[in-house]
């Protein structure tokens, strides 16, 4: 049976307060919702990107889509990644492929009526995250409300602020969340590009037990990221930005620990071929941001670190999506594999008013 239609919409949702990492600021969300349809099913998807990736949706996606055998979901993937050759792969067009891609997945797994990560095959029921918030905006006040609120044994704040010219606040922010969750809780901090690489190297000498050091320079720095690696003693990590598996396959030698977005990185179909490149690297993987459309995956990879518990996500899958994996003791999400595809459905009603 074929693909009948895709269908897509925008919603810019308002964060619960003005947001900051290191090298940028905002103060809503938005996100491009997809619906693809076939033999009477629904398949559901969607990415946190500009409206912009839903008209690429509607003006190169749909077409090629429509008429492909539904089961087929690597030859869409193939055939939209073609699709947007002379548009440009990266950013938005890899975003938009990415929330189809979702779409198709979750309706090939209602037509089987299983659970995605059934259909993908799992090497685990429970999937680690991490609490991810901390932006440079928030107050002590708020830090402190957001520490005390978290989910898991592992937390992650904004450091880098104002482009990494804020270091003394940076470190005090660090050695506040320290004193706040304990020496327990694994610690972790994401200057967002804001650092250069001597730079990191000096802030990271005086942070105190730090786990995990994300992106201190820019992406683009693969030689700074690699010094950085090398000098620190938390890891390394970077991927957020990546959109193809040539671009995984060049940051896997200068990180720790190689992140991936399924909203950015091709979809589902894309992320398990990144991890199986970190594997290929004896790396683990682990997913960045929308942590409802992750989760089915990442039962699915043997190399799995975690994933992150991303406040403003987590926030607007909460408000907005029905049959979304709550947290579970220990900081683990445990997907109900009773329920058919990744098991969510958007609240349209309730998102009508965010609509653009
Ligand atoms: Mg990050």
């Amino acid at each position: 049976m074929p693909v009948d239609s895709v269908e897509w919409a925008a919603y810019t949702i308002p964060t619960d307060g003005p947001e900051a990492d290191g090298t940028l600021a905002w103060d809503s969300t938005t996100m491009v919702v997809v619906h693809v349809r076939g033999a009477g099913q629904t398949g559901l998807g969607w990415t946190y990107a500009p409206a912009a990736a839903g008209h690429l949706i509607g003006e190169l996606l749909a077409g090629p889509v429509t008429g492909l055998p539904e089961w087929d979901v690597p030859a869409a993937n193939t055939a939209m990644a073609r699709a947007v050759r002379n548009a440009g792969r990266d950013g938005v067009a890899a975003a938009a492929i990415s929330a189809v891609d979702v779409a198709l997945w979750d309706l090939k797994a209602r037509l089987l009526g299983v659970r995605l990560a059934r259909l993908l095959g799992q090497v685990r029921d429970a999937v680690p995250i991490y609490d991810s918030g901390g932006f440079t905006t928030w107050s002590d006040g708020r830090l402190d409300e957001w520490l005390a609120a978290r989910t898991s044994p592992r937390v992650k704040i904004k450091i880098g602020e104002s482009w990494g010219t804020r270091v003394r606040r940076d470190l005090g922010r660090i050695a506040r969340t320290r004193r706040a969750v304990g020496d327990d809780v694994e610690l972790y901090v994401d200057a967002n590009g804001g650092y250069t690489a001597a730079q990191a190297i000096r802030v990271a000498a005086e942070f105190p037990d730090v786990r995990w050091f994300e992106e201190p320079v820019s992406s683009d720095d693969l030689d700074g990221l690699r010094r950085g690696r090398d000098a620190v003693t938390a890891d390394v990590t970077a991927g957020e930005y990546g959109y193809d598996l040539p671009y995984f396959a060049r940051m896997a030698g200068v990180v720790d620990c190689l992140q991936a977005d399924v909203t950015r990185c091709g979809g589902i179909t894309g992320w398990l071929r990144v991890a199986a490149l970190a594997a290929g690297h004896h790396l683990q993987v682990s997913g960045h941001c929308a942590p409802a459309l992750h989760v089915d995956a990442a039962t699915a990879v043997p190399n799995l670190r975690h994933l992150e518990y991303f406040h403003d996500h987590a926030r607007i899958e909460s408000m907005l999506f029905d049959g979304v994996t709550g947290v579970s003791d220990g900081g683990v999400l445990r997907p109900d594999t009773s329920a058919p595809g990744h098991g969510l459905t958007f609240r349209t009603a309730d998102a009508e008013k965010y609509r653009r």
